[in-house]
């Protein structure tokens, strides 16, 4: 009976899931994911978690009876999927329910970044088009752009179909070349940094994206370059984008996301040719909903039918043996 299985949510969690498992299973709850914080009465109990937080590999080995990780979100960089891996324990995301709301943001992003709306807003709200007339007019536009995916997969798919519908070139980059879809193949980020004039990105963090967006893309997207950012902030090198906007090696960039949330660095509030967002891709009643659901019945998926319903690519192949 799931009613009977512990599952432990440490920290924060959407107040839906919170409700669900609260009537579903028997719900524990922590203020963070701090191994001190597991008393043995948790050790000897917990066979899940909820979580949108840092799950550590020290986490993990303090709860021998854990069987699954259901983590909030697509992007699961913060649990060690690869740990829960080799021990057996699956680890879930929350794919494909948040595409079109995030591909959405990162097309609403694009053309704040390149018309500067929001600036125009804030224009019209200080009474300046009463006293000092109309707003400036924008050194960017859309048109005549050639936008450049890196990380064309379900998010990277949406954007691109959205883009469709504005007339611009579409190309894109990942490891392998996508079967089944039309738009223009770079086997490497530079190569298409150099042939387009925006970059869209939208790939996981992982040891190997981490910080590929760097001087040498900059300087490759040219002074008309407008770099989006709706991925993670670890795949950029933050210091070389504040240069590359102080010194106009690109127009503009536009980002949902930052190395060090929630902490966005003084230099680039500063920066008039930053469009900024607090990481609101996903983040509507509708979409999260779903996001939350996903979460719950992945849970009971794994403990009444002992498969998860989406479970990460380490751990495809784990199913329930106990
Ligand atoms: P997918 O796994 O469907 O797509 C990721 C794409 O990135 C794949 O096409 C993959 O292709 C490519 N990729 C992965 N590693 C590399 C690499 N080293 N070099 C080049 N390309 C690479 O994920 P989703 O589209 O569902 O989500 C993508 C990411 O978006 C999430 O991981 C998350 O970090 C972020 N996200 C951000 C949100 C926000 O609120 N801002 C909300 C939701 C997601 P290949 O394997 O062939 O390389």
């Amino acid at each position: 009976d799931a009613r009977s299985t512990a599952i432990l949510v440490p920290g924060k969690l959407h107040p839906h899931v919170i409700d669900r498992l609260s009537h579903e299973f028997e719900l524990v709850r922590i203020d963070r994911s701090d191994k001190a914080l597991i008393t043995p009465e948790l050790a000897a109990k917990v066979q899940g978690i909820a979580s949108a937080t840092l799950i550590s590999a020290e986490f993990i080995d303090a709860l021998p009876k854990l069987e699954i990780i259901a983590h909030f979100g697509v992007g699961y960089d913060p649990v060690d999927a690869g740990h829960a891996a080799s021990k057996n324990i699956c680890v879930t995301h929350t794919p494909d329910v948040l595409s079109d709301e995030v591909a959405d943001t990162a097309i609403g992003l694009l053309l704040n970044t390149l018309r500067e709306l929001p600036q125009a807003e804030a224009y019209l709200r200080a009474g300046r088009w009463e006293k000092e007339g109309p707003y400036r007019l924008t050194a960017g536009s859309l048109r005549g752009r050639r936008v450049g995916i890196y990380g064309m997969g379900r998010i990277g798919l949406a954007v691109a179909r959205r883009l469709e519908g504005f007339g611009v070139e579409i190309s894109y980059h990942n490891r392998r070349q996508v079967p089944g879809v039309a738009y223009l193949y770079h086997p490497t980020l530079l190569d298409m940094a150099r042939a387009v004039d925006t970059l869209i990105c939208v790939v996981p963090s992982t040891p190997e994206t981490e910080k590929t967006v760097g001087t040498e893309i900059f300087t490759a997207l040219g002074p008309q370059g407008v770099f989006v950012n709706v991925g993670r902030g670890a795949t950029v090198d933050e210091t070389a984008l504040i240069e590359a906007l102080k010194t106009r090696t690109i127009l503009a960039a536009g980002l949902d996301v930052f190395t060090n949330e929630p902490h966005v660095p003084e230099e680039l509030l500063a920066l008039e040719n930053a469009s900024l967002l607090p990481h609101v891709a996903s983040a509507s009643v509708k979409t999260r909903t779903m996001m939350a659901d996903l979460v719950v019945d992945n849970l009971l998926n794994w403990f009444t039918a002992g498969q998860a319903i989406t479970a990460v690519p380490e751990a495809r192949d784990i199913g329930r043996r106990r």
